[in-house]
């Protein structure tokens, strides 16, 4: 029993600072975008090629990118205008993609050819999801329509609505449950429905009890509306779980909420459970009343060096430079940006880089919050150890990846790594232990692509 207790991570969560400033403040719209950058590969697989060509004409909600397989998701144009320039560019996290450039002619007109999407089954109903362009908006940016398409012999009987959002910093889906709670259980109801799930519960995190408290009124409202039509069998149960880190990491939550725990190297569909984000299905929502696809992001901006910090809308593909002047510029000289939250998310390396559909934070650190402690020697505390929800050994997993030992790495189940940072948190001797594991997982990659290939070499020969 303990070690199940354990494995819930109710032993293994630590408690950041939540610095959640923003809270109080609701999502509003920043406009006067000059021009955006869309990049054309936005999500987990391939990403699409353009349908656009220089100096063409669009509006918002057109399509510009095409999916290059099953698992892509079409990419839409955020503004009115002209598209000036398709090249290929650098990516925040390192590779390429082909951008497809739009000036802004600023009038933000919208796509005549937009309508809600006819759905009647659950096909089309994939088919409305796929076509919205939806990926993960919590920050996976894994493809909605192929995470709510698990093989039949899954048997997924679960709907997790995940509420939790336990990034320090960030606060958008706070607002999306206070601001858009209708949308929220419109989006998961229909969800369940298509899906043939019975079990909808959402789960929240006790410092955010006017989410859960607005959430459990719209769940009130959908089953005295219209919303009726599609209650579950075994109707929506809302959750507030204890506030600490990483309750929502999709792992994690699903332990607490349902006692399952996904095994090694599986999907929560293995235990019979799809994790949604609760902006995704908002987005879901709105999109299949307009027929509107995923052409915006809400965003926290935050940091000591912006002048301004709040939740913003941006069009996805504006400059975090704009982004930043929109909403009012800097105090002081930014020392780092990053793109998500403290924990999980990545340092930027250039400032005209553009907000992706999975970008929900833009921090922006003055010197002295951007001060990096250094790191001394492993002194064998074992802290990292207790703090780690994945049950791994961060400072083994740190060593072997400082030595390029993928061997070492997989053998210590690098892979079951959900880069939570936890271990790096609690680290007294400050290691850059998170940093170096995920160099742990992309070494475990690279032998076995470059093995795939060794045997595709052996095959033609
Ligand atoms: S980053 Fe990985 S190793 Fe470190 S605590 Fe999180 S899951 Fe464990
Ligand atoms: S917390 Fe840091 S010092 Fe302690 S065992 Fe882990 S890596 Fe070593």
């Amino acid at each position: 029993m303990k070690l199940k207790f354990q494995w819930l991570g109710l032993s293994r969560a630590i408690h950041p600072a939540g610095n959640k400033h923003t809270a109080n403040q609701s999502i509003v719209p920043l406009t006067g975008f000059k021009e955006v950058s869309i990049p054309l590969d936005m999500q987990v697989g391939p990403g699409c090629k353009p349908t656009v060509a220089k100096g063409d004409h669009v509006n918002i909600g057109d399509k510009i990118g095409e999916p290059l397989g099953p698992w892509s998701v079409p990419v839409h144009a955020s503004v009115s205008g002209k598209v000036t320039k398709i090249e290929k560019q650098i990516l925040s996290d390192g590779g390429k993609a082909e951008y497809v450039t739009i000036e802004s002619d600023g009038k933000n007109t919208v796509s005549e050819a937009l309508a809600p999407p006819v759905v009647t089954d659950k096909e089309s109903f994939l088919k409305a999801v796929r076509d919205a362009g939806l990926v993960g908006l919590g920050g996976a940016a894994f493809p909605t329509h192929i995470k709510l398409n698990p093989p039949p012999d899954k048997n997924v009987d679960t709907l997790i609505v995940n509420a939790a959002e336990c990034e320090p910093y960030i606060t958008t889906d706070h607002r999306i449950a206070l601001d858009y709670a209708d949308d929220v259980i419109y989006g998961a109801l229909v969800t369940a429905h298509w899906c043939g799930i019975d079990t909808v519960i959402i789960g929240t995190e006790d410092n955010k009890k006017d989410a859960a408290r607005s959430l459990e009124e719209a769940v009130k409202r959908a089953k005295e509306g219209e919303c009726n039509a599609f209650w579950p069998k075994n109707g929506v149960t809302a959750k507030v779980l204890p506030t600490s880190y990483p309750t929502g990491a999709e792992k994690v939550l699903i332990a607490l909420l349902t006692d399952r725990v996904v095994p090694e190297g599986g999907l929560p569909a293995d235990v019979g459970v799809i994790v949604q984000n609760i902006t995704t299905l908002c987005v879901l929502a709105q999109n299949l009343k307009t027929g509107m696809p995923l052409v915006k992001k809400a965003i926290t901006l935050d940091g000591g060096a912006v002048k301004k910090p709040g939740n913003y809308e941006v069009p996805i593909g504006a400059p975090i430079r704009d982004v930043i002047e929109c909403a009012g510029g800097t105090v002081s000289e930014p020392a780092k940006i990053i793109m998500g939250g403290p924990m999980m998310g990545v340092a930027v390396d250039d400032i005209t880089r553009p907000i992706l559909k999975n970008n929900n934070a833009i921090l922006i650190f003055d010197e002295k919050e951007a001060k990096l402690p250094k790191e001394s020697a492993c002194i064998s505390c074992g802290r990292c150890l207790r703090a780690c929800p994945m049950r791994l050994q961060p400072m083994k997993l740190d060593k072997a990846a400082r030595a390029i030992n993928p061997n070492e790495l997989e053998e210590l189940h690098v892979m079951n790594c959900i880069e939570c940072g936890s271990c790096t948190y609690v680290c007294p001797a400050k290691r850059y232990l998170v940093q170096n594991i995920r160099n742990g997982k992309a070494y475990v990659r690279a032998e076995a692509q470059a093995a795939k290939e060794n045997a595709k070499k052996g095959d033609s020969n």
